[in-house]
């Protein structure tokens, strides 16, 4: 139990995000949401990244001005987050003061201390404005870049200031080797092993008479390369460099998409060390979520809105899906035929079978009171066990293994269910074994509620209602659902928790 702080990557304010984006910001909350119940002290950064390129040609595109469309997109996100039930604790955009303070105050301390570390140069190069970065030759494929075969590469010239990161080559292979600054998964570590081993060059770190961004400390012709500045977000969150940033830095866990490894497990670490900040703990990148084998992207114009993809059946089982099927370490696809037939058998038929049927019997047998039967039964040894390895997975960020566990615990219910059979036990008055099997299947959601929380946060505090606990689920700690005392909840019916089409609540 500790203090934990987390961010994503945050997103360019040029579009509205997609399931890629919202992916991200999901699997990055179900950390969140799962820490917290383990009791640690949660701190969950998001935000947007606004001072890119594209910006300026977005709002002159939209007919008004980059701070006005910066605005207006960051209510954008802000409102998808919100649907997707992200619970973020704080969220930054770049264009605040207090990030500017923290970028120039990071530049100082590098020119400070590693005065050798900011030179100024001539960049010639190809520039790919869709990752805002020049381009290396290992980068471009067929004369485009690998992330983004549709946009046009812009040759480029111009005086910059440069940041030696060739120096970094040597600490950054020690430390990423050793684990003391974590890269995952080991796919991820390997490549990034790869690519220090190849050697570093210098970057270059500001853009020439940009009218969009933050003005390079002390010279006054240059603004700070956009990438440069997004990535200190992380740091000028926690108020650095006022004191007692160091209440949440370093960050526990940068959760990045796979295509921004180099920033986040090269350049970020190497702006650190020349600073002398420490490192973060760990970086989690996860794969990409595809439609029919592609890269879902709007530019590429192969993405799914987000609005229609939560239209469908709820954000909950969006969530759900996207970390069931696609998983948070490999690409993985996204159909909606997938997307009905999870939710049908996994949630209409899983879970919320289980529930409506089990709560269905003690309001029909109990008035829905549960009885004071605390024997620990087949059921309850299952559930112990499969809780074990599910907060296993979780603490390995293992999301899509978790959600199989809580789906083994739903199967392994049906089947007692079976075993037992509470109807014809109570057709022989069998008061005992039926109070005993009753008992076990409330415990059994209890502690669904508590395993499909992250994940679906509404709808298990929906069923954690129905189910009569008199806290908050998300008040509860982890230790408390292992072995729940339930003898003498109130429980209701619920409404259909995951309604099929046809019989939606009314
Ligand atoms: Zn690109």
């Amino acid at each position: 139990m500790g203090k934990f702080y987390l961010t994503t990557a945050i997103d360019y304010s040029n579009g509205d995000p997609h399931l890629g984006h919202a992916l991200e910001k999901i699997g990055a909350d179900c950390i969140a949401r799962w820490r917290r119940l383990r009791g640690d002290q949660v701190h969950f950064l998001m935000g947007m990244d606004e001072h890119s390129q594209s910006v300026i040609a977005a709002a002159a595109a939209g007919g008004t001005t980059p701070r006005e469309w910066v605005d207006r997109m960051a209510e954008r996100f802000e409102r998808f987050w919100r649907r997707l039930e992200c619970s973020n604790d704080d969220w930054i955009r770049t264009t605040e003061p207090r990030h500017q303070a923290g970028v120039t105050a990071l530049l100082d301390r590098i020119r400070e201390r590693e005065p050798g570390d900011l030179f100024e140069g001539e960049y010639e190069g190809l520039y790919c404005t869709g990752c805002e970065e020049f381009k290396t030759d290992a980068q471009i494929v067929d004369g485009r870049c690998g992330e983004h075969p549709t946009l046009a590469l812009v040759p480029t010239k111009e005086r910059n200031w440069f940041f030696r990161l060739s120096r970094y080559r040597d600490p950054l292979l020690r430390l990423i080797s050793s684990g003391e600054f974590a890269v995952e998964p080991a796919i991820r570590r390997n490549e990034v092993l790869r690519l220090l081993e190849a050697g570093l060059q210098d970057i270059s770190i500001s853009r020439q008479r940009m009218p969009w961004g933050i003005p390079f400390p002390g010279d006054s012709q240059q603004t700070v390369y956009v990438w440069f500045d997004a990535l200190i977000n992380y740091l000028s969150a926690t108020g650095f460099p006022e004191p007692g940033y160091e209440r949440l830095w370093p960050a526990d866990l940068h959760v990045i998409g796979k295509g921004i490894t180099r920033f986040h497990c090269v350049i970020w670490p190497a702006m650190l060390l020349a600073a002398g900040v420490a490192l973060p703990r760990e970086v989690w990148a996860h794969g990409y979520v595809q439609w029919e084998g592609t890269k879902m992207s709007k530019t590429a114009g192969t993405a799914v809105t987000l609005d229609e993809a939560i239209d469908r059946h709820g954000s909950g089982p969006l969530r759900y899906f996207l970390l069931r099927e696609v998983g948070f370490e490999n690409d993985g696809n996204f159909t909606w035929d997938r997307f009905d037939e999870r939710y049908n058998a996994d949630l209409a038929d899983g879970l919320g079978n289980l529930a409506s049927r089990s709560l269905a019997m003690l309001a029909k047998y109990r008035d829905g009171k549960v009885p004071e039967a605390t024997e620990s039964t087949a059921l309850d040894e299952a559930g112990s066990r499969l809780m074990d390895s599910y907060a296993a997975a979780m603490d390995a960020f293992d999301l899509k293994t978790a959600c199989e566990r809580a789906g083994a615990l739903v199967s392994e219910a049906n089947q007692y269910i079976v075993a037992t059979a509470p109807w014809t036990l109570a057709k022989n008055e069998d008061n005992a074994a039926l109070d005993r099997t009753l008992a076990a299947l409330v415990r059994c959601l209890v502690r669904l509620a508590g395993m499909t929380g992250p994940f679906m946060p509404s709808k298990a505090s929906e069923l954690w209602r129905a189910l009569g606990c008199s806290d908050d689920l998300w008040s509860v700690h982890w230790g408390s659902l292992i072995a729940p005392q339930v003898a003498g909840l109130q429980t209701i019916r619920p409404p259909i928790l995951f309604p099929k089409p046809e019989q939606a609540n009314p």
